[in-house]
């Protein structure tokens, strides 16, 4: 097919939906808290290794980005309906899911990484979330996992404790902010990013806890 033959118009067909949510810009503000529940979203953060698709290659994020999310345990946009083919929110569908067309990804990727939406965007600096967010980025950045992971494998001790120490704040981070706040845990992924194992994962090591013991092994990364 040519590009001259490329229909001008989304054919519904799915395939894009399946593959995973798009990445949310500064027009789709409006449509978080409405048909884009926190509950939906979750955010990237700087230094993750994630799938750049126009790229095709797996690279550190320079900037974060707030994505919906997927079905669980797999790739489809949790807002696409399997049986149907159909997004549950087709007419206010965000902006990466009306520029692309399945032959022609060009429209995709001349707005791909400009005007993307981050939580500051969404949580201004007196949002009394942002100071958890901000401390919570400080003392569990990807970054930091990854310079304390390359210790690791390297049979650094010290380094493996303190991933310990780290997934252990997070993971009662995650429970104590719903606690405190009323929000639902399923925002937990949106206000405080991917779950660290998620995290680690993607840098290619898996957390398991073995008689008290926080012990990483490598493994194949998996997006
Ligand atoms: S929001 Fe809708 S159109 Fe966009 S990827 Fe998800 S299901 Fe597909």
């Amino acid at each position: 097919m040519t590009e001259r033959d490329t229909p001008a118009t989304c054919r519904r067909c799915g395939i894009c939906c399946s593959k995973g949510g798009p990445a949310l810009h500064d027009e789709d503000a409006p449509l978080v808290g409405g048909v884009l529940p926190m509950e939906r979203l979750m955010t990237l953060r700087v230094g993750e290794m994630v799938l750049d698709q126009p790229l095709g290659k797996v690279v550190p994020l320079v900037e974060e980005i707030i994505k919906i999310r997927s079905v669980p345990g797999a790739t489809a946009c949790a807002l696409f309906d399997e049986k149907s083919k159909a997004c549950e929110i087709y007419e206010h569908r965000p902006a990466e899911c009306r520029e692309l067309l399945c032959e022609n990804d060009e429209r995709l990727k001349a707005m791909y990484d400009k005007d993307r939406l981050c939580r500051r965007d969404l949580l201004p600096d007196d949002h009394p979330l942002m100071e958890i967010v901000e401390d919570h980025d400080r003392r569990c950045s990807p970054r930091k996992l990854t310079s304390l992971a390359r210790r690791v494998t390297e049979g650094d001790q010290a380094a493996l404790d303190e991933i310990g120490r780290i997934l252990a704040y997070d993971a009662e981070l995650r429970r104590m902010v719903p606690e405190k706040t009323g929000l639902s845990p399923d925002a937990m992924e949106f206000l405080l990013g991917r779950p660290l194992d998620l995290v680690l994962a993607g840098i290619g090591l898996e957390v398991r806890h073995e008689e008290g013991r926080t012990v990483l092994r490598k493994r194949p990364v998996r997006f």
